[in-house]
Protein backbone atom coordinates (compact mmCIF):
# COMPACT_ATOMS: atom_id res chain seq x y z
CA UNK A 1 0.00 0.00 0.00
CA UNK A 2 1.68 3.52 -0.92
CA UNK A 3 -1.24 5.58 -0.26
CA UNK A 4 -2.65 5.43 3.08
CA UNK A 5 -6.37 6.08 2.82
CA UNK A 6 -7.60 8.92 5.27
CA UNK A 7 -10.31 10.89 5.49
CA UNK A 8 -9.34 14.42 6.51
CA UNK A 9 -11.78 16.98 8.53
CA UNK A 10 -11.56 20.12 6.68
CA UNK A 11 -14.31 22.22 8.16
CA UNK A 12 -12.46 25.30 8.14
CA UNK A 13 -9.16 24.54 6.90
CA UNK A 14 -7.47 26.37 3.99
CA UNK A 15 -7.51 24.61 0.71
CA UNK A 16 -5.83 26.27 -1.92
CA UNK A 17 -6.45 25.54 -6.23
CA UNK A 18 -4.50 27.09 -8.65
CA UNK A 19 -5.94 26.63 -12.68
CA UNK A 20 -9.54 27.79 -14.19
CA UNK A 21 -10.56 25.29 -16.14
CA UNK A 22 -11.46 21.75 -16.99
CA UNK A 23 -9.63 20.18 -14.48
CA UNK A 24 -10.17 22.82 -11.65
CA UNK A 25 -14.06 22.84 -11.94
CA UNK A 26 -14.11 18.87 -11.46
CA UNK A 27 -12.23 19.18 -8.35
CA UNK A 28 -13.88 22.39 -7.26
CA UNK A 29 -17.04 20.77 -7.68
CA UNK A 30 -15.69 17.88 -5.06
CA UNK A 31 -14.33 20.23 -2.76
CA UNK A 32 -17.60 22.43 -2.43
CA UNK A 33 -18.58 19.52 -0.83
CA UNK A 34 -16.98 20.25 2.30
CA UNK A 35 -16.91 23.31 4.45
CA UNK A 36 -13.05 24.18 3.29
CA UNK A 37 -11.68 27.43 3.10
CA UNK A 38 -11.03 27.01 -0.58
CA UNK A 39 -9.03 29.70 -2.60
CA UNK A 40 -8.69 29.56 -5.95
CA UNK A 41 -5.72 31.36 -8.22
CA UNK A 42 -6.57 31.57 -11.94
CA UNK A 43 -5.87 34.40 -14.75
CA UNK A 44 -9.04 33.17 -16.25
CA UNK A 45 -11.12 31.54 -14.65
CA UNK A 46 -14.19 29.91 -16.05
CA UNK A 47 -17.73 31.54 -15.54
CA UNK A 48 -18.53 29.10 -13.01
CA UNK A 49 -15.84 29.52 -10.71
CA UNK A 50 -16.30 33.52 -10.73
CA UNK A 51 -20.07 32.28 -9.73
CA UNK A 52 -19.26 30.62 -6.84
CA UNK A 53 -16.65 33.19 -5.91
CA UNK A 54 -19.27 35.95 -5.76
CA UNK A 55 -22.09 33.67 -3.77
CA UNK A 56 -18.82 33.39 -1.33
CA UNK A 57 -18.43 29.74 -1.51
CA UNK A 58 -14.64 30.02 -2.58
CA UNK A 59 -12.40 32.79 -2.66
CA UNK A 60 -10.92 34.18 -6.06
CA UNK A 61 -7.80 35.63 -6.99
CA UNK A 62 -7.40 36.89 -10.80
CA UNK A 63 -3.49 35.80 -11.14
CA UNK A 64 -1.19 33.31 -11.19
CA UNK A 65 -0.22 31.91 -7.99
CA UNK A 66 3.22 33.27 -5.87
CA UNK A 67 5.17 32.44 -3.24
CA UNK A 68 3.40 32.47 -0.11
CA UNK A 69 0.04 31.28 -1.39
CA UNK A 70 0.07 28.36 -0.16
CA UNK A 71 0.58 29.38 3.38
CA UNK A 72 -1.25 27.49 6.12
CA UNK A 73 -3.03 25.30 3.39
CA UNK A 74 -3.75 21.37 4.08
CA UNK A 75 -3.87 20.64 0.69
CA UNK A 76 -2.88 22.42 -2.63
CA UNK A 77 -4.23 21.66 -5.56
CA UNK A 78 -2.03 21.68 -9.02
CA UNK A 79 -4.99 22.05 -11.93
CA UNK A 80 -3.57 24.17 -14.58
CA UNK A 81 -3.41 21.39 -17.55
CA UNK A 82 -0.08 22.92 -18.59
CA UNK A 83 3.01 20.37 -16.81
CA UNK A 84 5.06 24.01 -16.34
CA UNK A 85 2.52 25.93 -14.44
CA UNK A 86 1.89 22.85 -12.30
CA UNK A 87 5.37 22.31 -11.62
CA UNK A 88 6.06 25.93 -10.71
CA UNK A 89 2.76 25.59 -8.74
CA UNK A 90 3.70 22.59 -7.16
CA UNK A 91 7.31 23.81 -5.99
CA UNK A 92 5.49 26.72 -4.13
CA UNK A 93 2.83 25.07 -2.62
CA UNK A 94 5.54 22.38 -1.08
CA UNK A 95 7.49 25.39 0.36
CA UNK A 96 4.72 26.74 1.93
CA UNK A 97 4.35 23.09 3.59
CA UNK A 98 1.18 21.91 1.89
CA UNK A 99 0.32 18.61 0.20
CA UNK A 100 0.49 19.09 -3.02
CA UNK A 101 -1.77 17.48 -5.58
CA UNK A 102 -1.19 17.98 -9.35
CA UNK A 103 -4.12 16.66 -11.33
CA UNK A 104 -3.66 13.70 -13.50
CA UNK A 105 -0.18 13.50 -12.60
CA UNK A 106 0.42 10.61 -9.73
CA UNK A 107 4.57 11.07 -9.66
CA UNK A 108 4.40 14.84 -8.54
CA UNK A 109 1.50 14.27 -6.57
CA UNK A 110 1.49 13.72 -2.72
CA UNK A 111 -1.65 12.92 -2.09
CA UNK A 112 -4.55 11.25 -4.49
CA UNK A 113 -7.93 12.27 -4.50
CA UNK A 114 -10.16 8.65 -4.73
CA UNK A 115 -12.82 7.94 -6.85
CA UNK A 116 -15.66 8.53 -4.75
CA UNK A 117 -19.04 7.27 -3.92
CA UNK A 118 -21.01 9.67 -2.21
CA UNK A 119 -23.48 8.96 0.46
CA UNK A 120 -22.70 11.68 3.02
CA UNK A 121 -22.26 10.64 5.93
CA UNK A 122 -21.60 7.94 4.23
CA UNK A 123 -18.57 8.10 1.65
CA UNK A 124 -16.95 5.33 -0.17
CA UNK A 125 -13.23 6.07 -1.21
CA UNK A 126 -11.30 3.94 -3.95
CA UNK A 127 -7.97 3.88 -4.87
CA UNK A 128 -6.21 1.83 -7.16
CA UNK A 129 -2.47 3.97 -6.72
CA UNK A 130 -3.07 5.19 -10.30
CA UNK A 131 -2.92 1.43 -11.61
CA UNK A 132 -6.14 1.55 -13.30
CA UNK A 133 -8.40 4.06 -13.43
CA UNK A 134 -10.93 1.94 -15.37
CA UNK A 135 -11.13 -0.24 -12.40
CA UNK A 136 -12.01 2.05 -10.05
CA UNK A 137 -14.42 3.79 -12.30
CA UNK A 138 -16.30 0.20 -13.12
CA UNK A 139 -16.07 -0.32 -9.03
CA UNK A 140 -17.32 2.92 -8.37
CA UNK A 141 -20.01 2.71 -10.51
CA UNK A 142 -21.13 -0.93 -9.23
CA UNK A 143 -21.29 0.75 -5.36
CA UNK A 144 -23.29 3.53 -7.12
CA UNK A 145 -25.86 0.95 -8.01
CA UNK A 146 -25.84 -1.53 -5.10
CA UNK A 147 -25.81 1.21 -2.30
CA UNK A 148 -29.14 2.61 -2.10
CA UNK A 149 -29.66 6.38 -2.45
CA UNK A 150 -31.41 6.77 0.95
CA UNK A 151 -28.37 5.06 2.91
CA UNK A 152 -27.17 8.05 3.39
CA UNK A 153 -30.32 9.61 5.20
CA UNK A 154 -30.75 6.71 7.02
CA UNK A 155 -27.18 7.18 8.42
CA UNK A 156 -28.07 10.73 8.98
CA UNK A 157 -30.82 10.23 11.27
CA UNK A 158 -28.52 7.10 12.58
CA UNK A 159 -26.29 9.37 13.41
CA UNK A 160 -28.36 11.66 15.55
CA UNK A 161 -30.13 8.57 17.12
CA UNK A 162 -26.42 7.48 18.91
CA UNK A 163 -26.46 9.20 21.93
CA UNK A 164 -30.34 7.44 22.63
CA UNK A 165 -29.22 4.05 21.60
CA UNK A 166 -26.16 4.35 24.15
CA UNK A 167 -28.91 3.39 26.06
CA UNK A 168 -28.23 -0.42 25.40
CA UNK A 169 -24.99 -1.96 26.61
CA UNK A 170 -22.13 -2.12 24.31
CA UNK A 171 -21.25 -4.60 22.62
CA UNK A 172 -23.49 -7.24 20.70
CA UNK A 173 -27.05 -5.71 21.84
CA UNK A 174 -25.81 -2.49 20.24
CA UNK A 175 -24.44 -3.99 17.33
CA UNK A 176 -27.73 -5.90 16.80
CA UNK A 177 -30.04 -2.75 16.86
CA UNK A 178 -28.18 -1.15 14.81
CA UNK A 179 -28.35 -4.18 12.17
CA UNK A 180 -31.71 -4.12 12.62
CA UNK A 181 -32.23 -0.62 11.78
CA UNK A 182 -29.54 -0.68 8.70
CA UNK A 183 -30.71 -3.77 6.97
CA UNK A 184 -33.86 -4.06 8.01
CA UNK A 185 -36.31 -1.86 9.21
CA UNK A 186 -34.90 1.02 8.69
CA UNK A 187 -34.77 1.01 4.75
CA UNK A 188 -38.35 -0.40 4.83
CA UNK A 189 -39.97 2.48 6.73
CA UNK A 190 -37.84 4.96 4.78
CA UNK A 191 -39.19 3.40 1.54
CA UNK A 192 -42.94 3.25 2.54
CA UNK A 193 -42.92 6.40 4.96
CA UNK A 194 -40.02 8.56 4.25
CA UNK A 195 -37.59 10.22 6.82
CA UNK A 196 -40.14 10.49 9.19
CA UNK A 197 -41.20 6.24 9.23
CA UNK A 198 -37.36 6.14 8.99
CA UNK A 199 -36.91 7.86 12.67
CA UNK A 200 -40.26 6.31 14.04
CA UNK A 201 -37.92 3.00 13.01
CA UNK A 202 -35.55 3.76 15.05
CA UNK A 203 -37.47 4.15 18.34
CA UNK A 204 -39.56 1.17 17.82
CA UNK A 205 -36.59 -0.62 17.54
CA UNK A 206 -34.94 0.85 20.67
CA UNK A 207 -37.96 0.21 22.38
CA UNK A 208 -37.94 -4.02 21.22
CA UNK A 209 -34.28 -4.00 22.04
CA UNK A 210 -34.49 -3.04 25.25
CA UNK A 211 -36.95 -5.70 26.06
CA UNK A 212 -35.04 -8.36 24.11
CA UNK A 213 -33.98 -11.25 26.05
CA UNK A 214 -29.77 -11.77 25.25
CA UNK A 215 -29.60 -13.87 22.51
CA UNK A 216 -28.32 -17.18 22.72
CA UNK A 217 -25.25 -18.31 21.13
CA UNK A 218 -24.44 -20.75 18.48
CA UNK A 219 -21.38 -22.27 16.75
CA UNK A 220 -21.37 -22.71 12.81
CA UNK A 221 -18.67 -25.15 11.69
CA UNK A 222 -17.60 -24.06 8.45
CA UNK A 223 -15.61 -25.16 5.65
CA UNK A 224 -13.50 -22.64 4.01
CA UNK A 225 -12.29 -24.01 1.64
CA UNK A 226 -8.49 -24.86 0.02
CA UNK A 227 -7.45 -21.18 0.11
CA UNK A 228 -8.66 -19.38 -2.46
CA UNK A 229 -11.14 -17.56 -1.24
CA UNK A 230 -13.20 -17.33 -4.13
CA UNK A 231 -13.90 -20.84 -3.48
CA UNK A 232 -16.11 -20.04 -0.16
CA UNK A 233 -19.53 -20.77 -0.10
CA UNK A 234 -21.56 -17.92 0.28
CA UNK A 235 -22.95 -19.35 3.32
CA UNK A 236 -19.22 -19.26 4.45
CA UNK A 237 -19.33 -15.68 3.37
CA UNK A 238 -22.11 -14.74 4.96
CA UNK A 239 -20.97 -16.18 8.26
CA UNK A 240 -17.64 -15.00 8.86
CA UNK A 241 -19.19 -11.34 8.01
CA UNK A 242 -21.11 -11.80 11.06
CA UNK A 243 -19.41 -13.75 13.40
CA UNK A 244 -18.20 -12.50 16.51
CA UNK A 245 -15.48 -15.36 17.17
CA UNK A 246 -13.68 -16.89 14.71
CA UNK A 247 -11.43 -19.77 15.71
CA UNK A 248 -9.43 -21.02 12.69
CA UNK A 249 -6.67 -23.85 12.08
CA UNK A 250 -3.63 -22.82 10.89
CA UNK A 251 -3.96 -23.81 7.16
CA UNK A 252 -6.82 -21.16 6.47
CA UNK A 253 -4.98 -18.43 4.06
CA UNK A 254 -5.15 -14.89 5.53
CA UNK A 255 -7.46 -13.98 2.65
CA UNK A 256 -9.96 -15.48 4.42
CA UNK A 257 -9.68 -14.25 7.79
CA UNK A 258 -9.52 -10.93 6.16
CA UNK A 259 -12.93 -11.43 5.10
CA UNK A 260 -14.61 -12.08 9.15
CA UNK A 261 -16.01 -9.08 10.33
CA UNK A 262 -13.53 -6.31 11.74
CA UNK A 263 -14.71 -6.44 15.27
CA UNK A 264 -14.28 -10.49 15.34
CA UNK A 265 -12.30 -11.95 17.71
CA UNK A 266 -9.93 -14.10 15.72
CA UNK A 267 -8.50 -17.06 17.37
CA UNK A 268 -5.58 -19.41 16.20
CA UNK A 269 -6.27 -22.77 17.20
CA UNK A 270 -5.48 -25.37 14.78
CA UNK A 271 -3.50 -28.63 14.45
CA UNK A 272 -2.72 -28.84 11.21
CA UNK A 273 1.28 -27.61 10.18
CA UNK A 274 4.12 -28.20 11.78
CA UNK A 275 4.07 -24.76 14.38
CA UNK A 276 2.84 -25.30 17.92
CA UNK A 277 -0.93 -26.96 18.39
CA UNK A 278 -3.62 -26.44 20.53
CA UNK A 279 -4.82 -30.01 21.89
CA UNK A 280 -8.32 -30.58 20.59
CA UNK A 281 -9.58 -30.46 24.56
CA UNK A 282 -8.75 -26.74 24.74
CA UNK A 283 -10.41 -26.22 21.42
CA UNK A 284 -13.71 -28.07 22.74
CA UNK A 285 -13.56 -25.63 25.43
CA UNK A 286 -13.04 -22.65 23.42
CA UNK A 287 -15.93 -23.48 21.54
CA UNK A 288 -18.51 -24.24 24.37
CA UNK A 289 -17.02 -21.16 26.19
CA UNK A 290 -17.48 -18.69 23.69
CA UNK A 291 -20.91 -19.96 22.48
CA UNK A 292 -21.80 -20.02 26.39
CA UNK A 293 -21.38 -16.07 26.48
CA UNK A 294 -23.75 -15.70 23.93
CA UNK A 295 -21.49 -15.04 20.74
CA UNK A 296 -22.12 -16.43 17.10
CA UNK A 297 -18.87 -18.54 16.97
CA UNK A 298 -17.73 -19.68 13.47
CA UNK A 299 -14.98 -22.50 13.47
CA UNK A 300 -13.14 -22.31 10.37
CA UNK A 301 -11.51 -25.37 8.92
CA UNK A 302 -9.82 -25.85 6.07
CA UNK A 303 -11.43 -27.88 3.10
CA UNK A 304 -14.85 -29.40 4.21
CA UNK A 305 -15.14 -29.77 7.63
CA UNK A 306 -16.13 -33.13 7.65
CA UNK A 307 -12.66 -34.62 5.86
CA UNK A 308 -10.28 -35.69 8.65
CA UNK A 309 -10.76 -32.13 10.24
CA UNK A 310 -11.95 -33.95 14.36
CA UNK A 311 -15.38 -32.47 13.47
CA UNK A 312 -17.03 -34.81 15.42
CA UNK A 313 -15.28 -34.09 18.03
CA UNK A 314 -16.07 -31.14 18.20
CA UNK A 315 -19.78 -31.65 17.41
CA UNK A 316 -20.16 -34.08 20.73
CA UNK A 317 -18.60 -31.44 23.22
CA UNK A 318 -21.26 -28.73 22.04
CA UNK A 319 -23.98 -30.99 21.69
CA UNK A 320 -22.96 -32.05 25.20
CA UNK A 321 -23.18 -28.65 26.60
CA UNK A 322 -26.79 -28.27 25.04
CA UNK A 323 -25.70 -25.80 22.36
CA UNK A 324 -27.14 -24.84 19.15
CA UNK A 325 -24.59 -25.95 15.75
CA UNK A 326 -24.54 -26.14 12.40
CA UNK A 327 -22.13 -27.28 9.55
CA UNK A 328 -21.37 -25.69 6.39
CA UNK A 329 -19.55 -27.53 3.43
CA UNK A 330 -16.68 -26.53 2.12
CA UNK A 331 -14.54 -27.44 -1.50
CA UNK A 332 -12.38 -30.38 0.03
CA UNK A 333 -8.63 -30.21 -0.95
CA UNK A 334 -9.19 -33.51 -3.57
CA UNK A 335 -11.59 -31.50 -5.53
CA UNK A 336 -9.47 -28.28 -5.54
CA UNK A 337 -6.44 -30.51 -6.47
CA UNK A 338 -8.19 -32.53 -9.10
CA UNK A 339 -8.64 -28.85 -10.50
CA UNK A 340 -4.98 -28.11 -10.47
CA UNK A 341 -4.36 -31.24 -12.62
CA UNK A 342 -6.81 -30.82 -15.17
CA UNK A 343 -8.83 -33.54 -14.97
CA UNK A 344 -11.14 -35.76 -12.74
CA UNK A 345 -11.23 -37.66 -9.75
CA UNK A 346 -13.57 -40.51 -11.24
CA UNK A 347 -13.83 -41.28 -15.14
CA UNK A 348 -16.20 -44.02 -16.54
CA UNK A 349 -13.93 -47.20 -17.47
CA UNK A 350 -11.34 -46.08 -15.32
CA UNK A 351 -12.50 -46.22 -11.72
CA UNK A 352 -16.15 -46.38 -10.32
CA UNK A 353 -14.72 -45.47 -6.96
CA UNK A 354 -12.48 -43.10 -5.10
CA UNK A 355 -11.04 -43.14 -1.77
CA UNK A 356 -10.14 -40.42 0.93
CA UNK A 357 -7.38 -41.11 2.74
CA UNK A 358 -4.92 -40.26 5.48
CA UNK A 359 -1.31 -41.12 5.00
CA UNK A 360 -0.98 -40.51 8.54
CA UNK A 361 -3.49 -39.31 11.74
CA UNK A 362 -3.41 -38.34 15.06
CA UNK A 363 -1.77 -41.64 15.99
CA UNK A 364 0.73 -41.91 13.42
CA UNK A 365 0.81 -43.55 10.31
CA UNK A 366 -2.65 -45.14 9.10
CA UNK A 367 -3.16 -48.17 8.04
CA UNK A 368 -5.40 -48.52 5.02
CA UNK A 369 -6.56 -51.91 2.82
CA UNK A 370 -3.98 -52.15 0.95
CA UNK A 371 -4.75 -55.02 -1.27
CA UNK A 372 -7.64 -53.28 -2.13
CA UNK A 373 -5.91 -49.59 -3.17
CA UNK A 374 -2.82 -52.06 -4.61
CA UNK A 375 -4.94 -52.89 -7.65
CA UNK A 376 -4.96 -51.49 -11.02
CA UNK A 377 -6.88 -48.71 -11.38
CA UNK A 378 -8.01 -47.15 -7.98
CA UNK A 379 -7.89 -43.61 -7.39
CA UNK A 380 -7.08 -42.29 -3.72
CA UNK A 381 -6.71 -38.72 -2.82
CA UNK A 382 -4.30 -39.07 -0.05
CA UNK A 383 -4.33 -36.15 2.76
CA UNK A 384 -1.44 -35.27 4.76
CA UNK A 385 0.68 -36.89 2.07
CA UNK A 386 4.00 -35.40 3.53
CA UNK A 387 4.21 -37.34 6.32
CA UNK A 388 2.55 -40.22 5.37
CA UNK A 389 4.43 -40.59 1.26
CA UNK A 390 7.16 -43.00 2.17
CA UNK A 391 4.82 -45.16 4.49
CA UNK A 392 2.14 -44.69 1.84
CA UNK A 393 4.56 -46.14 -0.61
CA UNK A 394 6.00 -48.89 0.99
CA UNK A 395 2.64 -50.46 1.93
CA UNK A 396 1.60 -50.15 -1.50
CA UNK A 397 4.29 -51.71 -3.37
CA UNK A 398 4.59 -54.64 -0.67
CA UNK A 399 1.05 -55.57 -1.69
CA UNK A 400 2.21 -55.64 -5.32
CA UNK A 401 0.87 -52.02 -6.77
CA UNK A 402 2.51 -51.69 -9.56
CA UNK A 403 5.74 -49.36 -9.51
CA UNK A 404 4.46 -47.65 -12.67
CA UNK A 405 1.25 -46.26 -11.07
CA UNK A 406 1.06 -42.60 -11.85
CA UNK A 407 0.62 -40.20 -8.66
CA UNK A 408 0.50 -36.42 -9.18
CA UNK A 409 1.01 -34.32 -5.87
CA UNK A 410 -0.45 -31.06 -5.41
CA UNK A 411 0.95 -28.42 -3.29
CA UNK A 412 -0.87 -25.36 -1.74
CA UNK A 413 -4.02 -26.45 -4.09
CA UNK A 414 -6.14 -23.40 -5.41
CA UNK A 415 -3.68 -20.70 -4.15
CA UNK A 416 -1.12 -18.46 -6.09
CA UNK A 417 1.60 -20.84 -5.16
CA UNK A 418 -0.05 -24.21 -6.17
CA UNK A 419 2.84 -26.62 -7.58
CA UNK A 420 1.50 -30.37 -9.55
CA UNK A 421 4.32 -32.59 -9.13
CA UNK A 422 4.15 -35.59 -11.57
CA UNK A 423 5.53 -38.71 -10.59
CA UNK A 424 5.15 -42.59 -10.34
CA UNK A 425 4.85 -44.90 -7.58
CA UNK A 426 7.70 -46.38 -7.80
CA UNK A 427 9.75 -42.51 -7.62
CA UNK A 428 7.59 -40.96 -5.06
CA UNK A 429 9.61 -40.49 -2.35
CA UNK A 430 13.07 -39.42 -4.16
CA UNK A 431 10.58 -36.88 -6.23
CA UNK A 432 8.98 -35.86 -3.09
CA UNK A 433 12.19 -34.83 -1.48
CA UNK A 434 13.68 -32.75 -4.51
CA UNK A 435 10.23 -31.34 -4.46
CA UNK A 436 10.94 -29.91 -1.24
CA UNK A 437 7.27 -29.46 -0.47
CA UNK A 438 6.69 -26.66 2.09
CA UNK A 439 2.57 -25.96 2.03
CA UNK A 440 0.12 -28.06 2.74
CA UNK A 441 0.03 -31.15 0.36
CA UNK A 442 -2.50 -33.87 -1.23
CA UNK A 443 -1.38 -37.38 -3.21
CA UNK A 444 -3.50 -38.22 -6.28
CA UNK A 445 -2.92 -41.94 -6.03
CA UNK A 446 -3.64 -43.67 -9.83
CA UNK A 447 -4.12 -40.15 -11.47
CA UNK A 448 -1.62 -38.09 -13.80
CA UNK A 449 -2.19 -34.56 -14.78
CA UNK A 450 -4.69 -34.34 -18.02
CA UNK A 451 -3.80 -36.87 -20.75
CA UNK A 452 -2.19 -34.53 -22.30
CA UNK A 453 0.43 -33.85 -20.39
CA UNK A 454 1.01 -37.65 -18.85
CA UNK A 455 3.53 -39.03 -21.52
CA UNK A 456 5.65 -35.95 -21.34
CA UNK A 457 8.49 -35.94 -18.52
CA UNK A 458 7.66 -34.90 -14.84
CA UNK A 459 7.81 -31.63 -14.63
CA UNK A 460 5.53 -29.78 -12.97
CA UNK A 461 2.10 -28.85 -15.52
CA UNK A 462 2.51 -24.69 -14.44
CA UNK A 463 5.83 -24.88 -16.50
CA UNK A 464 4.24 -26.35 -19.55
CA UNK A 465 2.08 -24.01 -21.92
CA UNK A 466 -1.35 -26.24 -22.34
N1 LIG B 1 -10.66 -30.68 5.91
C1 LIG B 1 -9.59 -30.53 4.98
C2 LIG B 1 -8.48 -31.51 5.22
C3 LIG B 1 -7.80 -31.33 6.56
S1 LIG B 1 -6.44 -32.39 6.75
C4 LIG B 1 -10.14 -30.65 3.55
O1 LIG B 1 -11.29 -31.03 3.37
O2 LIG B 1 -9.41 -30.35 2.61
C5 LIG B 1 -5.11 -31.39 6.18
C6 LIG B 1 -4.61 -31.90 4.85
O3 LIG B 1 -5.45 -31.44 3.83
C7 LIG B 1 -3.24 -31.41 4.48
O4 LIG B 1 -2.22 -32.16 5.10
C8 LIG B 1 -3.25 -31.62 2.99
O5 LIG B 1 -3.06 -32.97 2.66
C9 LIG B 1 -4.70 -31.29 2.66
N2 LIG B 1 -4.84 -29.90 2.19
C10 LIG B 1 -5.54 -28.92 2.75
N3 LIG B 1 -5.49 -27.80 1.99
C11 LIG B 1 -4.75 -28.10 0.93
C12 LIG B 1 -4.34 -27.39 -0.23
N4 LIG B 1 -4.68 -26.11 -0.43
N5 LIG B 1 -3.57 -28.02 -1.13
C13 LIG B 1 -3.21 -29.31 -0.96
N6 LIG B 1 -3.57 -30.03 0.09
C14 LIG B 1 -4.33 -29.44 1.03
Amino acid sequence: MQHFPIFVALAGRRVVLSGGGGAALAKLRLLLKTQANLTVFADDPAPEIVDWAAAGRLRLVRRAAEPGDALCAVLAYGANEDAAEDARFAAIARADGALVNIVDNLGDSQFITPAIVDRDPVTVAIGTEGAAPVLARRIKADLEAALPVGLGVLARLGKGFRKAADALPMGRKRRDFWADYYFGRGPAALETDGEEGARAALDMLLDRHLGAAPQAGRVQFVGAGPGDPELLTLKARRALDTADVVIHDRLIAPEILELARREADLIAAGKEGFGPSVPQDRINALIVEHVRAGAHVVRLKSGDPSVFGRLDEEIAAVQDAGLDWSIVPGITAASAAAAGTGGSLTRRGRNSELRFLTGHDMDGFAEQDWQALASPGTVAAIYMAKRGARFVQGRLMMHGAAPGTPVTIVENASRPDERVIETRLGDLSADLDAAALAGPAIMLYGLAPKAATAALPRVSIKDIAL
